[in-house]
């Protein structure tokens, strides 16, 4: 019998929790989200339970763990074990960098592979007022833990916004490739509460790669089908020669949903094909039954998810990407 091909594998964003010590503004209000209840957030066996149907079901490329902020949730270390344990081979965090200096030596010893981290400014003023309080100080020691302990690649994060670090981008590339970290640049999308600022802070990638190329020359790197960010090899001009990867996730200007096969699990349940469409699955009560027939409800569910990816439209307008997990 002649087989046709073997669909990729999944690519899994996993939210582990809805709350964040900080708030972002384009993120989240001041106030914060109304907290979902304790007793509604997934138990550790219950995203255990899903990785591995994925994994089983249709092969696992990578499990990546987000919020809200991770590294707030109780027993993450423990989390972090129990998948290594299920040989995920790409398990890594997206993190604020807050708490990452007092935990990247047991997130590396539990078994996760990397980290993102969110850097937008490198300007204490403008860190301190874009993340509503947060410590530009402990973030920088904890990508230089994270890098100590060999949590590598370290990818930072930099959201790009009119008038408040545009005028950074050049900075913080430099910053990042001194230090060996893939530096990726980001368009701001209108979910949640960034819909309302998006007309006044969005900056096109476009601009931002004008800003770098004054001083960097930048390679396109081959693309991997289905991967988020366009990754250059960047070398500066100058005798100091510097090099690294710098890259650009574009979900405005050019949207990446060929080939994705990016599923979205929130903290309470609720799987997500994609962020640009309203479809998804509340799959909390299959989670908790270890029995055969939930787990067939659970493939089938995920397959059919799956199936229903296309190009993005616009951005459901309740969607908040705290819950949903960045
Ligand atoms: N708390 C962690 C952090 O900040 O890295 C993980 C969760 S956060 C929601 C994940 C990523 O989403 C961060 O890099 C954040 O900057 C980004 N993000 C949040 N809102 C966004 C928006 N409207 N457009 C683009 N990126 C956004
Ligand atoms: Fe918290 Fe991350 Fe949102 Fe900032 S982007 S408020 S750190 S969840």
């Amino acid at each position: 019998m002649i087989q046709g091909p073997q669909p990729l594998p999944v690519s899994l964003r996993i939210s582990v929790t809805d709350r964040c010590q900080v708030r972002c503004f384009y993120c989240m209000p001041p106030e914060g989200v109304p907290a979902c209840d304790h007793a509604d957030v997934l138990r550790f066996e219950q995203i255990v339970r899903f990785v591995r149907a994925v994994k089983d079901h249709l092969g696992l490329s990578k499990a990546h763990l987000t919020g809200g902020e991770p590294l707030v949730r109780a027993g993450i270390v423990d989390l972090v074990s129990m998948l290594a344990a299920e040989g995920v081979d790409d398990l890594a965090l997206t993190t604020n960098g807050l708490r990452l200096g007092e935990m990247a030596g047991d997130l590396r010893a539990a078994g996760l592979n990397r980290v993102n981290v969110s850097l937008d400014s490198l300007a204490e003023h403008t860190f301190a007022s874009l993340t509503g309080g947060g410590s530009l100080q402990d973030v920088l020691t904890g990508i230089e833990t994270a890098l100590a302990e060999g949590l590598t690649p370290v990818k930072l994060n930099v959201v790009v916004l009119k008038g408040v670090n545009d005028h950074e981008v050049v900075g913080l590339a430099e910053w990042g490739l001194q230090r060996g970290c893939w530096v990726r640049f980001l368009e701001l999308m209108p979910i949640g509460f960034a819909q309302r600022q998006h007309k006044d802070l969005f900056v096109p990638a476009s601009e931002i790669r004008k800003r770098l190329e004054q001083i960097f020359t930048l390679e396109p790197l081959a693309e991997t089908c289905g991967a988020s960010s366009r990754n250059f090899m960047a070398t500066a001009r100058d005798s100091a020669g510097r090099s690294g990867i710098i890259g650009f996730i574009t979900p405005e200007t050019e949207p990446f949903c060929r080939g994705c096969r990016r599923l979205r699990l929130t903290s309470t349940g609720r799987l997500i094909a994609c962020l640009a469409q309203d479809h998804g699955a509340e799959i909390r009560e299959l989670l908790g039954d270890a029995g055969p027939a939930a787990e067939q409800e659970l493939k089938e569910t995920v397959t059919h998810l799956l199936g229903l990816k296309g190009p993005r439209t616009s951005f459901p307008e309740d969607r908040v990407m705290s819950t949903v997990g960045g």
